[in-house]
């Protein structure tokens, strides 16, 4: 089968035949449909000192995907069947470590990632654990391939308190923009986005953002306190990582407000603990995955009722074959959500 993987301990990936995974016992087997790209992926492409560290090449790349069971292990009860559309969490967890037995399985000390840590999705079929087997519904492949991203979205946006609140989103690449969405889908008063990369501004804006802030064209926290009656947003979703816009995700939230991270520095930052945490009462709150299950539920409820579409804010569709355009139209920065069409539906 085809499948794009990361060859050797060198930049670059490579389309290439692969032999058939076997479907275990406790497996579905998967003819995968739709597969999204992910920064993540973009790290392996590149071989940064993350990619270094962590990948162990041979491996298939890719996380995120949906698509078709062909095959049921003989363990797998008859809560599946042949030709059902599912997709999955990518994190297979341990299920006994403290935080696994804790109901917290997102923060699983044991956590074996597909596409990371063993065979990934960017291939024609995957073998994976039924119990992170997520059934689609009426939700079609193409959003099925990106509900590992929109649950990061979800579970950053929703672990706060968003109904009659004001939300800044700090970073709009494709997990922003559909964070955007989340909120003004869950009932924020007012939603505002910062990028210095005007395209995906207008994709946040796409997706529901009420107010579009260029951190290079204006003082950020000072719109946001205008925006916000003088306050600062009560809660800020900080999506990008990025030190300058870290900062200032801490200078608007208000005081008492709710401060989610997702976006990862690439370095350790400065923070001024008295005055943007400290005096001011902020609740931090670390985002790691989704939520197992709790996210994933949050999401079929709200994609298969419609009050959030994540597809404004997906912007190129390539084949598998054509992984190479995918990157470099990421790289390009006039790219939201890239999605790779792999098998047939
Ligand atoms: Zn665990």
């Amino acid at each position: 089968m085809r499948a794009i993987i990361k060859a050797s301990a060198e930049p670059g990936l490579k389309v290439t035949d692969v032999p058939e995974p076997t479907c275990g016992p406790n497996d579905v087997l998967i003819h995968v449909h739709h597969a999204g790209v992910c920064g993540t992926d973009v790290h392996i492409d590149e071989w940064d000192d993350w990619a270094q560290g962590r990948i162990r090449p041979p491996v298939v790349v890719g996380h995120e995907f949906a698509g078709e069971i062909v095959e049921l292990g003989s363990n797998v009860g008859d809560q599946f069947h042949i030709g059902q559309l599912v997709t999955a969490e990518g994190h297979i967890v341990c299920g006994h470590c403290k935080s696994c037995r804790s109901g917290n399985g997102h923060i699983c000390t044991n956590t074996s990632i597909i596409g990371v840590d063993r065979n990934g999705a960017f291939t024609e079929y995957l073998a994976m654990p039924a119990s992170n087997v997520i059934p689609l519904g009426s939700i079609p492949t193409t959003i099925g391939s990106i509900m590992d991203a929109i649950g990061n979205a979800f579970h950053t946006v929703l672990t706060a308190t968003i109904p009659g609140n004001s939300v800044l989103v700090t970073g709009c690449g494709p997990i922003g923009c559909f964070a955007a969405g989340v909120a003004q889908s869950a009932g924020a008063t007012k939603v505002i986005a910062t990028d210095v990369n005007q395209f995906r501004l207008d994709l946040a804006g796409k997706m529901g953002a009420d107010v579009l802030i260029n951190p290079e064209k204006e003082d950020v926290v000072a719109r946001v306190r205008e925006e916000t009656g003088g306050d600062g947003a009560d809660v800020v979703c900080e999506m990008s990582g990025h030190p300058i816009a870290l900062a200032q995700a801490f200078q608007a939230a208000c005081m008492g407000g709710q401060l989610q991270l997702l976006g990862i520095p690439k370095e350790p930052v400065t923070i001024d603990f008295s005055a943007d945490i400290i005096f001011k009462g902020l609740s931090v709150h670390g985002v790691i995955g989704r939520r197992m299950y709790d996210t994933w539920l949050q999401m079929q409820t709200f994609l298969s009722s419609g009050i959030f579409d994540p597809m404004p804010a997906v912007t190129h569709t390539f084949p598998l074959e054509d992984i190479q355009k995918a990157l470099d139209v990421i790289h390009s920065g006039n790219a939201g959500k890239v999605i790779l069409e792999i098998g047939s539906n």
